[in-house]
């Protein structure tokens, strides 16, 4: 059976406990966070490999940690950052059990080494950024180039020298044709414009 190791259990006093079982010992780190520094110990023991998932219960201030292995169960107390054999009176039942859950390594300890970095490979040149296709949400539509913005009937633009805001369509009011307010007489009729 493989087990995800190693394991790590919160006990109530802030204390971490991570449990390993490299080869057939039972690594039993106990971590403490003190007011800005850390201390951390291991106690290496010889069970055999795990044949479950460790329990670990909260027992006096400190933990009680128990593995099953093929040679039997063993129980351990830690007290502190002491962590010793667990005398047969100390009651496993009795203790208050505690979240135990897989994690990716125990801190501190020897790490296998790292596969040295493959060489950084320099970046591709960056792509033109492609021109903004026009979004279009329902009856909103807005586009980048020039900025322009239409809900319905309504029409914004931006940044655009052609930008037909100044010409509002109108209508020559002698003869009705089509003319621009920059127009000063109707090119149909020639009738001359008032603004
Ligand atoms: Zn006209």
């Amino acid at each position: 059976m493989v087990l995800p190791m190693p394991y790590q259990c919160t006990l109530s006093s802030g204390q971490h406990i991570y449990l390993d079982n490299p080869g057939n010992q039972t690594v039993i780190t106990v971590a403490s966070h003190g007011a800005g520094q850390q201390q951390q110990s291991s106690s290496s023991l010889s069970t055999g490999p795990w044949t479950t998932v460790p329990q670990v219960a909260q027992f006096r201030g400190g933990a009680l940690v128990r593995c099953v292995t093929a040679q039997g169960i063993f129980t351990f107390q830690v007290q502190g950052m002491q962590v010793s054999a667990a005398t047969d009176a100390v009651n496993w039942q009795a203790a208050q059990p505690l979240t135990v859950q897989s994690v990716d390594a125990v801190p501190g300890s020897t790490m296998a080494p790292m596969t040295p970095m493959a060489p950084m490979t320099p970046m591709a040149p960056m792509e033109p950024m492609a021109p903004m296709k026009p979004l279009q949400m329902g009856h909103m539509q807005m586009s980048t180039n020039p900025m322009a913005m239409r809900m319905g009937d309504m029409e914004m633009r931006m940044g655009s020298a052609s930008a037909p805001a100044a010409q509002a369509r109108q209508f020559c009011t002698q003869c009705g044709a089509a003319v621009t307010s920059e127009d000063r007489f109707c090119g149909h009729c020639g009738h001359k414009l008032n603004d």
